[in-house]
């Protein structure tokens, strides 16, 4: 079930649809890949149509980002709740230590993946995140195989939009993981480099207004809101 907006399709299914969806994708061992859609990647698809296309071809958009959830709404939509990167990366996280399916970590800076993968060991008893390679490894068969090496079924990849997602599309033919997940700054956030908003900020859909206040230089970032619901209301 998908809704389009401005021309990039969003799943209008909830953490536990896709979840099992996903898993269903590893026991028939399809290739399944998880893109987080916002405003601003949609703003961007405007005038980038290989980014459409790149951002149509994933398998599940995910509706990240409370301006995709008005236009839903504004466009007679059915999609009301958010699936934000984060929540979907340790959604999969918890059914994947109860399912046995394991896990690799892929990016950010050295270091902070093994961080992330001892807080995901924390939170999640049972899981198996069996590799974990830095986003500044360049080479390709370094990273080729540590990644088939690890016998991961999921990997997450956090690299940046949309450096992340270009490296999916050119990679997940090639390599052994069936999930591939998109989840930005995801690794400095589980890794406890980077805050995440308090819950009273995420219940109320402000994490963008969080975000605003810790990293003020990303406020040229933000301006796209207001221009994206105005082209969603016109379209
Ligand atoms: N990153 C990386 N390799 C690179 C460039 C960036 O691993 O060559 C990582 C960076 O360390 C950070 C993440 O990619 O962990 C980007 O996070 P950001 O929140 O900027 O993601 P976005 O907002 O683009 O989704």
């Amino acid at each position: 079930m998908k809704e389009n907006i401005l021309g990039v399709d969003v799943c209008a299914e909830t953490y536990e649809q896709l979840t099992s969806r996903l898993l269903a994708d590893i026991e028939e061992k399809r290739k399944a890949f998880i893109v987080a859609i916002n405003p601003e990647k949609i703003m961007k698809a405007q005038q980038d149509e290989s980014l459409r296309q790149l951002l149509n071809s994933a398998t599940y958009q995910i509706p990240d980002g409370i301006g995709v959830i008005i236009a839903s709404v504004l466009k007679g939509g059915n999609i009301r709740s958010r699936v934000t990167g984060i929540d979907m990366m340790l959604q999969l996280c918890k059914e994947a230590a109860l399912h046995q399916k394991k896990i690799f970590l892929y990016g950010a800076k050295p270091g902070i993946a093994d961080e992330a993968k001892v807080k995901l060991e924390e939170m999640f008893p049972g899981i198996q995140i069996t590799g974990t390679l830095n986003g500044y490894e360049k080479d390709e068969n370094v990273i080729r195989d540590t990644i088939n090496a690890s016998g991961a079924e999921i990997i997450f990849v956090a690299l940046g939009s949309p450096a992340q997602e270009n490296w999916i599309i050119k990679h997940k033919e090639i390599l052994a993981p069936y999930v591939y997940q998109g989840v930005g700054g995801s690794f400095d956030v589980v890794s406890g480099r980077l805050n995440r908003a308090p819950a009273f900020f995420q219940k109320l859909g402000l994490e963008w207004f969080y975000r605003l206040l810790k990293e003020p230089w990303r406020w040229k970032r933000q301006l796209i809101l207001p221009k994206f619901l105005i082209k969603v209301i016109k379209g």
